[in-house]
């Protein structure tokens, strides 16, 4: 079955479309974190982004800034986060990558802050090496 963002695409279901081109389409979260939380999908259906073609993420890749400074300008947002989560671990629930614009305002209440850990220089170092191997 198709996921909920290709039937958008495909115009089964509506959307608030803000932007679209031959492989990317954009539109709003429906349930926005802020006014103008805006989502940017691929429109071939794939879950996670290592499934990406290089020109197709090339292709959102080359609308990005463009789509980040429309939101910027529309909203009149101080900043954005731009998160894509891959995985159900990493918090994605529907399977169709996508990345999100998230306009935010200091004191907005939104907060993004992780717990961040320590690792040593070696540490640091044997997975550079073991990433750099792959
Ligand atoms: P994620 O948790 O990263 O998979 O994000 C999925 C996002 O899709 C959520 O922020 C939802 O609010 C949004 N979403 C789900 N269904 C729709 C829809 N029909 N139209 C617009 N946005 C949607």
């Amino acid at each position: 079955v198709a996921s909920i963002f290709s039937r958008i695409i495909s115009g089964e279901i509506p959307c608030h479309k803000v932007y679209e081109d031959a492989s990317v389409f954009a539109f709003l979260d429906v349930n926005p974190l802020a006014d103008g939380h805006t989502l940017v999908v691929p429109k071939r259906e794939v879950e996670q982004l290592y499934e990406l073609s290089p020109d197709e993420c090339a292709a959102i890749g080359r609308v990005l800034p463009m789509l980040v400074q429309r939101v910027l300008n529309a909203t009149g947002a101080e900043g954005c986060n731009v998160l894509q989560n891959n995985g159900k671990a990493a918090g994605q629930q529907v399977p169709h990558v996508h990345f999100h614009i998230i306009p935010r305002r200091s004191g907005d209440q939104l907060g993004y802050r992780w717990n961040a850990g320590k690792r040593s220089e070696q540490e640091l170092a044997a997975m550079a090496a073991k990433l750099r191997a792959e």
